[in-house]
């Protein structure tokens, strides 16, 4: 973790600097070493991201995450509409993993450092070039506390750079030209001790997922249990919202008013993915930084990391001495994989979310069991099942009756 110093004349050169040790970052910092590359994985030392923490199977499959890393496993989601209808629906054959980020984002870093990535601690200031037209990473390494000091700027020299250090990226603001301006939702949580006498209805295995107009005007509220702890959050993409009165009203409901504040926190989710996520020479920017989180949901980890893996795939073939352009490979391949469920996501969250009434009726969809197979598939696996065309055919034609209100709710 220690740096080792390097004059301004000799700056040491690496064949990737990843910025950003989130699950993004550290995925593409562990596959690159795993491929032998030379990896400096640079991360902002001593906050723990807000996150409520639940990761689907698929992820824990994909990315090899251990049992010792889920705090909890929830077995049913509860569906929570404006006028308190509740729909659970059971996880069947498996289950939503919750981890705290507080230690799943350091193991997923000391697994890419035991693969060879060396790991600095450090904020990232500016990309610059040298003159041969090295990319010049520029930072301010972190006080040996972990707090950030103000010491003078080091810097290091990389054939390639991946910017995973999150939502309003530094590294894609520098480096992408042209980037837009991505909306976000401005996501805030509370962390509570579980009481040892646990309120009336708690479920320790359930995700409740309130839809209401007072919670959230455009997303929605959650309550996840956390083993000895809970994530009690909202998220609203306006400004004027009052999340933290939305979060004492969700603590209130769930007989969790008094329950000991463990931390109090908040983010923004940037809800649309980048139009481009490289620079067409040796930066490309994933996770967060690239915009991938699926709107509806707002679920971000499994997206952050797959678009690591990505990032990574193409930078080795840019290592390899590919042409830059194999870098839009990473965009191209998440999309491929991803785009049309984002799109779906998307107009999801803008109809079903914008009004008490029609989130009356989306909660009262979910009581199908058609839909509910296909919504935990969907989220579940990460693919959109085939082998049930006429379950397809039915949702729609619900969905259809649903929309035209020719179904009472
Ligand atoms: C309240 C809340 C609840 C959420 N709940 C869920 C959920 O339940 N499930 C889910 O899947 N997703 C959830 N998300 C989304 C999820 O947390 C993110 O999508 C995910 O963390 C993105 O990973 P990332 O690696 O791209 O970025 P991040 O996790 O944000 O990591 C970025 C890293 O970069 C570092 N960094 C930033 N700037 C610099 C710099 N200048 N120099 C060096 N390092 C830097 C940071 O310290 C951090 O370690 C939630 C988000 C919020 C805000």
């Amino acid at each position: 973790m220690t740096p080792k110093p390097s004059t301004a004349a000799t700056p040491e050169t690496f064949d990737v600097v990843v910025v950003g040790g989130g699950p993004a970052g550290a995925t593409a910092a562990d596959d690159l070493a795993r491929q032998g590359r030379k990896v400096l994985l640079l991360d902002r030392a001593g906050r723990i991201k807000p996150c409520g923490g639940a990761i689907p199977p698929r992820l824990i499959k994909d990315f090899a995450i251990p049992d010792s890393q889920l705090a909890a496993r929830a077995h049913s989601a509860r569906m929570v509409s404006p006028s308190d209808v509740r729909v659970d629906i059971p996880i069947e054959g498996g289950f939503v993993g919750m981890v705290d980020r507080e230690h799943f984002d350091e193991w997923l870093r000391e697994r890419a450092a035991s693969h060879g990535a060396q790991r600095r601690s450090g904020r990232f200031e500016r990309l610059e070039r040298d003159a041969d037209g090295t990319a010049m990473i520029l930072y301010r390494p972190s006080g040996g506390d972990g707090a950030e000091a103000d010491g003078p700027l080091w810097s290091v020299r990389a054939k390639a750079v991946i910017g995973a250090d999150g939502a309003r990226s530094a590294v894609a603001q520098q480096a992408i030209p042209g980037i837009e301006k991505v909306a976000c939702v401005f996501a805030y949580h509370e962390i509570i001790a579980l009481p040892e006498q646990q309120p009336a209805g708690y479920d320790p295995t359930r995700c409740d997922v309130v839809y209401r107009g007072s919670i959230s005007p455009d997303f929605y509220g959650w309550v996840f249990p956390h083993g000895k702890t809970l994530s009690i959050g909202t998220g609203s993409a306006d400004k004027g919202f009052s999340l933290r009165s939305a979060v004492a009203t969700l603590r209130a409901d769930a007989g969790l008013a008094g329950a000991r504040t463990i931390r109090r926190e908040g983010a923004p989710l940037p809800m649309k993915p980048l139009k481009r996520w490289d620079n067409g020479r040796d930066v490309v920017v994933v996770g967060d930084a690239a915009g991938v989180i699926a709107p509806s949901s707002g679920e971000g980890i499994y997206y952050a990391m797959a678009s690591g893996r990505h990032a990574a795939t193409a930078v080795g073939a840019l290592l390899e001495g590919a042409s830059p352009r194999c870098l839009g490979q990473a965009r191209k391949l998440f999309m491929r994989e991803h785009g049309r469920v984002f799109w779906v996501l998307g107009i999801m969250q803008r109809f079903w979310y914008s009004s008490d009434k029609r989130r009356e009726r989306f909660v009262s969809i979910c009581k199908d069991k058609d839909v509910q197979q296909l919504t935990f598939d969907a989220y579940m696996n990460k693919r959109l099942v085939r082998k049930k065309p006429m379950a397809h055919v039915r949702i729609f034609f619900k969905d259809m009756a649903h929309l035209l209100g020719l179904v009472r709710v």
